[in-house]
Formats: structure tokens, C-alpha cells, sequence
């Protein structure tokens, strides 16, 4: 399915053009949608001689006519630009060409309309000049046809020439993630909500659930229509109108984009390469407040230019985007900017939502090159440069088709230019930093707490900043490399051992034997430090209650077997029962029974406490 979309001068005979082409009046279309009759906005399609169905994108107006182009941009194959014979290149017809070219609209045809109101010789003088004005711009060299849609002279040539450009025009792209960039949200009665807009990058079907970005409302696809025929499923590059449940038309607005849950995300920050058109009457500078347009999708915004003060016509350069209302947008998606007088600069998305890039940065540049440029292989190593990414993210991230992306990861797998952990890709270079924070971390912390047998693994997960999503597979791959071992259930560098000071084990004798000897009623003054207590902790020397009472290990598993003892054959025990089993004082038996709950042996019933469920049988 392609689309082509028209443009040129006002009164140059564009919808006159559409009719005669396609039997389908243009203005009529846009009288009924205003008397809520077609809910499909001045588009009419055609069948071309090769039975290729296309559909015809005609809006009058210049404002109207930039955001209709955008709104295909991506969607637009072909452009119909429509010159009429009698009046020759206007100054729209120069603008609509520039930004044709600004948005890489693959293929173009120049109408020479009204060719019944001139000479034949003066139209060839007309066709010339037309091509002039082509050369140097994406349309050089394209076709130009007379027509006349008063006579329909040049019209079955116009078609085949049509016929002919989309035969070379690439079928349009299935990533496996629709998205439908809403250009009109409306209530049908009788059918409740419906959005129209130009179908990309996958298809829909009615049933699926879908999601609209930004604000992530969802509902589920109702019915879908495509030239006003009712469709089970919708394939890419489709004009397209959904009927949806679940969602209100009053909380639909144009520049929202349809797609499945969780697959889009907000935008705040764009890195564009911007161009600007060769008529760009006033350069646009750096800090310049713009408004941003993208697809459907428009914002005021801040532009940052990142290797020029300013852009004066026909120049290109890197701008950082960051817009003041969320749009959600792809990678190499094209955006226009736009001053309150002109259509400044055009140009294509390469990343999103990336961190404030400083200007005239020598590593940002090249990096921002590659993503224009680069190849898939060099585009996914510096898209893992900073984190590793879902495997299932990749082709949307690349803009390229799953298949492909598939081959990309396997030959940069092959190559160990990156690693699969657990359904994320990372890169080599990223796995080899986030072993060495790991290590580092590691080391770190035991460095400041010798007497520790590990490091907690949580610890060192914060402390090297690495998402809980892929933690456990590079710890795995950090072990393997050697860099940390796994110990019980932290980590520690190789070989680690705590090492006490001759002072330190003289210190934890003396306690050791200063408890054991206090039995059940063992001293709490003169207790060792923290570090050492979770020393014997982690040795199994004592057991720290917590609560300024500190048992011998052995001690203490003899009070733990008595009390569950006596649990056995009573109900319930009670502080005061403790103190009498062990002939101690109030204290101790509070700190043992609380320990006792928090470990999980007894449980709190009222002011005593009874056996948990299943300690029975574990002891
Ligand atoms: P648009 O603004 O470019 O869509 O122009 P329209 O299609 O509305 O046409 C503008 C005027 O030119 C209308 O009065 C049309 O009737 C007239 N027109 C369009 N095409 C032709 C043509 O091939 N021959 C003649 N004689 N008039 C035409």
C-alpha cells in the first residue's frame, strides 16, 4: 500500500487534479467530514494500471499542507508536485519542494497542470524552467507530465508515470511494532471513538490491545477501516481509521501515536541532524525558541545547535532538541523546526532522550555521526555503549527490520563485540567497565570492612550502578572472568579472607570466653565493636540478638531446642516463663523471645508467644 501526497501553489489545480485522477472529489470529502459524514480526511485513492491500489493525501492550505506532509513523513511515498502551466514556479511551489526535500520523501513527479491555457511551446518553456528549480534538490531528474484535468489530456500518462516511480519505491517497512501517528480523533455515533492516520513500521488487527503515547492510556481496537472498507487486519504504510473501546475522543488529541502497550515511550529530547533549506530567509541560531513538528506530533521547544553558533541556508549541522511537551517519536524518524516565520531546518531524529549533550564535543560528534551513518553493527555497539539493552529492543532501536537486527547481534556475538545475559544484549566494552565496578566496589567495601567474610550483593549493585535487570548474569559472567567469587550469599575479591589484628583476636577471645561462661546470663558490658561482632556472627561463634545481649552460639541453640521444647507440650510461653527455664533475669528472656520472633521460631499471640508453623518439624 503506498501513499502519495500532494503539493504546489494555492490555485494551482491540485484538487481539480485528484478529482479528474481518481473520480473522488477532494473538496466533497472535506465537506462531509465536516457534516460528520466520512471520517477519512481529504484522501482519495486510485488504482493504478498495475492494480497497485494507492492512497492520495490532498489538504489545502500552506500551514495545513506542511503539517499534512509531516503527518505522512514516513508515510508519504510519493510526491505529486503540481506546477500549473499558465503561472510556472510560484514561491509555495519553492517552499513545498524544500521541505519535500528536508523530509527525504523518497520519490517525486512534477504535474504540469492546465496545459489546455497555454501554447505548447510556452509549457516546455514552463517544464525548464520547473527542472532548474528540481536540480540540486531530492526531485532532480523527476518526471514531469502535462496535464490538463479540463480536457484529461496527460492523464493516463500521469498514472503510469505514478504506477512506474512506486514500482522502484521499497515496500514499506514491518519492524513488528505498529504505530499510528493520530492526525484527527472523533465519535462516531453508534461506534463511539475514532482516530485516523497513516499506519507504520507494523500491522494492527481488531482485538489487539493498544496504547496511546504520551499519557499512556489504553483501550482495544474495535474495528479498523481502510478506504472506507471494513478490514480485519491493516498492513504498514496505510491510511488507516481505528475505531477503539476503552478510550475517550476527549482524551485523544492529534500528535498522539497508537501503538501496542509498551512499546513507545515519551520524548523529551531529540538529537537531530538538522538541514536548512536553501530560501531560509533569517539563520537560525543557537538557543533559538522553535516549534518542532514530527509526524503528527508537535511542541515548542529549545533548539541547542552542537557544532555551529547559528545555521544559514542550505547548511547543516548537530542540534539537541528538548521540548517542552512530551511527543513520542523514533529514531530516524524526521522532525521539521519551525521559527514563527518560516520553516527554519529539517532533518532526521538519530537519538532520543539522550543526556545533555556539551557543545562542540569531540567524543559526542563522531558518535552522533554514527548513528546517522553508520552501520547497523557500529550503530548497536554505541547504542550498548552505556546499558545494556532488551534483545527484543534492538530492531526498534536500530530502525531496522527484526530479521535484520537478528543477523546484526548474531555476527557482532560471533565477533564478541557483545554478549547475551539473560535476554539483554550488552556490549563487550560494557561488560569489561561493569566487571571492573563490580571489582572495584567489591574491594572498596572490604577494604573498609576487613572482618567481613562477603559484600553484600545488593551493596555492590547500587554502589556499581548496574540495573537489577542484569545483575545476576554479569556477576555470573565477573565470576567466570575471575574478577569476584560468590560467597553464601555475597561476594568477595578471589581468595578473600578476614584477617584480624593480634589485638582484635585477643579481644574475641576474651569475649568468647567471657559469655560462654556467662551462660544464659552472659555480661553486656564491655561488648567487642560491630565489625567484629558480625565477625563471629558470620562464623557461627554467637548469636547477636540485636538488643545489647549477645550469646554464646553453643548457649544458644540450647535455649532455642528448650524453648521449643517446652512449646511442644504447652500452648504459649511467656517472658516470665523464660526467666524461670533459665533462672535469668527479665532482660535476657526478652531478648531471647524477641530474637526468636524475628528469626522466625516463635510468633507474638497477645502477651505471650507461641511455636511458628512448622519449626516443629525442621528442629
Ligand atoms: P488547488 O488550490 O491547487 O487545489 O487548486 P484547485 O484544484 O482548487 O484549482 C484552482 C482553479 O484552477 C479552479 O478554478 C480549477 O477549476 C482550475 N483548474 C484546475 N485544473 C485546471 C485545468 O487543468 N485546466 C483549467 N482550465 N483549469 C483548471
Amino acid at each position: 500500500m503506498y501513499v502519495v501526497g500532494t503539493a504546489g501553489h494555492v490555485d494551482h489545480g491540485k484538487s481539480t487534479l485528484v478529482h479528474a485522477l481518481t473520480g473522488i472529489d477532494p473538496d466533497r470529502l472535506r465537506e462531509e467530514k465536516e457534516r460528520g459524514l466520512t471520517i477519512e480526511l481529504g484522501f482519495a485513492w486510485l488504482e493504478l494500471p498495475s492494480g497497485r491500489e494507492v492512497s492520495i493525501v490532498d489538504v489545502p492550505g500552506h500551514e495545513r499542507f506542511i503539517k499534512n506532509m509531516l503527518a505522512g513523513a514516513g508515510g508519504v511515498d510519493l510526491a505529486l508536485l503540481v506546477v500549473a502551466a499558465d503561472e510556472g514556479v510560484m514561491p509555495q511551489t519553492r517552499e513545498h519542494l524544500a521541505i519535500l526535500d528536508l523530509l527525504d520523501v523518497p520519490a517525486g513527479i512534477v504535474a504540469l497542470t492546465k496545459c489546455d491555457l497555454v501554447e505548447e511551446e510556452y509549457a516546455g518553456l514552463v517544464e525548464a524552467d520547473v527542472a532548474d528549480v528540481l536540480a540540486g534538490t531530492r526531485l532532480a531528474g523527476a518526471p514531469i507530465v502535462r496535464t490538463s484535468a479540463a480536457t484529461r489530456a496527460g492523464l493516463d500518462g500521469l498514472r503510469a508515470t505514478i504506477d512506474d516511480a512506486l514500482e522502484r519505491t521499497p515496500a514499506k517497512r514491518d519492524l513488528g511494532r505498529p504505530r499510528l501517528p493520530i492526525d484527527r480523533a472523533f465519535t462516531i455515533q453508534g461506534f463511539g471513538t475514532v482516530v485516523t492516520g497513516t499506519l507504520l513500521d507494523g500491522s494492527l488487527e481488531i482485538g489487539q490491545e493498544v496504547q496511546l503515547q504520551p499519557g499512556g492510556l489504553r483501550g482495544r481496537i474495535r474495528g479498523l477501516q481502510r478506504h472506507r472498507t471494513k478490514v480485519q487486519r491493516l498492513e504498514p504504510g496505510t491510511r488507516a481509521a481505528v475505531n477503539i473501546s476503552g478510550l475517550k475522543t476527549e482524551d485523544i488529541e492529534r500528535g498522539m501515536v497508537l501503538a501496542l502497550p509498551g512499546n513507545l515511550k515519551p520524548v523529551r529530547v531529540v538529537d537531530v541532524r538538522l538541514t536548512a533549506p536553501r530560501i531560509l530567509s533569517h539563520p537560525l541560531a543557537h538557543d533559538a525558541g522553535v516549534t518542532l513538528l514530527s509526524a503528527t506530533a508537535e511542541s515548542e521547544a529549545k533548539l541547542r545547535l552542537l557544532d555551529a553558533n547559528a545555521i544559514g541556508p542550505g547548511e547543516s549541522c548537530w542540534g539537541q532538541i528538548v521540548l517542552e511537551t512530551p511527543i513520542a517519536v523514533l529514531p530516524r524518524d524526521h522532525c521539521i523546526v519551525r521559527t514563527p516565520n518560516e520553516t527554519a531546518a529539517g532533518g532526521v531524529i538519530v537519538a532520543v532522550n539522550a543526556r545533555r549533550h556539551r557543545r562542540n564535543d569531540a567524543a559526542t560528534l563522531p558518535q552522533l555521526e554514527r548513528l546517522l551513518a553508520g552501520s547497523p553493527e557500529e550503530r548497536l555497539i554505541d547504542l550498548l555503549a552505556s546499558r545494556p539493552l532488551a534483545v527484543g529492543a534492538i530492531a526498534t532501536s536500530l530502525g531496522i527490520e527484526p530479521a535484520e537486527a537478528a543477523k546484526v547481534t548474531a555476527e557482532a556475538a560471533a565477533r564478541a563485540l557483545v554478549v547475551e545475559l539473560g535476554g539483554m544484549l550488552a556490549s563487550g566494552a560494557w561488560m569489561n567497565q561493569a566487571t571492573s565496578r563490580i571489582e572495584g566496589a567489591t574491594s572498596n567495601y572490604l577494604d573498609l570492612h576487613p572482618l567481613r567474610m562477603a559484600v553484600p550483593r545488593e551493596h555492590i549493585r547500587s554502589t556499581a550502578g548496574i540495573d537489577a535487570t542484569v545483575f545476576d548474569a554479569i556477576v555470573a559472567y565477573a565470576c567466570s572472568m575471575g574478577a569476584i567469587e560468590e560467597r553464601g550469599a555475597g561476594l568477595a575479591t578471589p581468595g578473600w579472607e578476614p584477617r584480624l589484628t593480634p589485638a582484635q583476636e585477643a579481644e574475641a577471645e576474651r569475649f568468647l570466653r567471657t559469655i560462654g561462661e556467662g551462660g544464659y546470663s552472659p555480661p553486656t558490658e564491655g561488648m567487642p565493636g560491630d565489625e567484629l561482632l558480625a565477625y563471629l556472627t558470620e562464623r557461627g561463634l554467637i548469636e547477636n540478638t540485636g538488643r545489647g545481649v549477645v550469646f554464646d552460639r553453643e548457649v544458644y541453640g540450647e535455649m532455642v531446642a528448650k524453648v521449643v521444647r517446652h512449646l511442644e507440650t504447652h500452648p504459649q510461653i511467656t517472658i516470665a516463663e523464660v526467666r524461670d527455664l533459665f533462672g535469668t533475669s527479665r532482660k535476657y528472656a526478652q531478648a531471647l523471645l524477641e530474637h526468636l520472633d524475628a528469626t522466625k521460631v516463635t510468633r507474638r499471640s497477645g502477651d505471650a508467644h507461641v511455636l511458628r508453623a512448622g519449626v516443629e518439624a525442621r528442629r
